[in-house]
């Protein structure tokens, strides 16, 4: 079993400061040492005897590798071949493949979850600005009352989990629309060609459409429970708190029947039973 687990930063929420896998997450792993050697402009760091080099090399071998694939069988199809071999694309291939990506986005953009989990992205951004100046003055009145001495509210705690209950509302409001995109994209693009070729790209894309409507569907369930929570906390925000839960319930439910294979999804490294990388999984 290697270190990484293949594609787990696929299908997860991003949020690493609260991942379990980070040791395990060829992305984290990679991410902030670029970010870091690049801060600091230390070139010498990408020589081959830094490890930065290799795992460099690994992401670009690892797309190579998935690129090659594609072309052979694609060599396979016979004449194919020709279509997807980056120096023979005829205008004709080209033009196909345009009119599946202009398709694509056509039905992300008309499809009612864009709609949906936009209005509620921007919904909660204004929540979150407007709600400042309530939130404020509430913390004002829990600082006057602590102490007091018959009330037995734990103020701190109220504190520390109305914080915790924000940053979980505002880490996935804006994850949801690009992963619900990317989801509708995949199920609605034509596939170019046909036979095995066209086989793979079919299922692949299948398979990422339900672990991104996964990802979606876990955001709109961790933040209907974060806002059910606040709701019972911030008893004068709940008129607005009680809309957003309308529309997240709505995307719920638009998800399960838009994305019938997420919440069966088994995404690798999070979900027990994955069997997609099962040698990647942790014991
Ligand atoms: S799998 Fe975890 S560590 Fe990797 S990108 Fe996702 S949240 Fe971050």
């Amino acid at each position: 079993m290697g270190r990484f687990i293949t594609g787990i930063y696929n299908y997860c929420d991003y949020w690493c400061d609260r991942c379990a896998f980070t040791r395990r997450c060829r992305n984290y792993a990679d991410g902030p040492t670029a970010k870091r050697l690049q801060a600091e402009g230390r070139a010498e760091d990408r020589d081959a005897v830094n490890q930065s080099f290799w795992n460099d090399l690994a992401a670009r071998l690892r797309d190579a590798t998935i690129f090659g694939k594609m072309a052979e069988y694609a060599a396979d199809e016979g004449d194919e071949a020709d279509a997807w071999d980056a120096g023979a694309l005829d205008d004709a291939a080209d033009r196909e493949i345009d009119a599946a990506m202009e398709a694509r986005d056509r039905a992300v953009g008309a499809h009612p979850l864009t709609h949906l989990s936009r209005d509620y992205m921007m919904r909660t951004a204004q929540w979150l600005k407007e709600a400042d100046a309530d939130l404020k003055s509430l913390a004002a009145e829990w600082l006057a009352q602590a102490g007091a001495r018959y009330d037995e509210t734990d103020y701190e705690e109220a504190a520390r989990e109305v914080g915790d209950l924000i940053e979980v509302v505002d880490w996935y409001h804006t994850l949801i629309p690009p992963k619900l995109a990317r989801a509708i994209g995949n199920l609605a693009e034509p596939v170019c060609g046909d036979g095995e070729y066209a086989r793979i790209i079919s299922e692949s894309r299948l398979s990422d459409a339900n672990g991104s409507g996964k990802v979606a569907l876990i955001a709109v369930e961790r933040s209907i429970a974060a806002w059910l929570r606040l709701r019972e906390l911030l008893p004068r925000q709940e008129d607005a708190i009680l809309a957003l839960l309308v529309l997240l319930g709505r995307l719920q439910r638009g998800i399960r029947a838009a994305i019938p294979g997420a919440e069966s999804f088994k995404r690798p490294g999070f979900d027990p039973g994955a069997t997609l990388f099962a040698d990647d999984n942790p014991a």
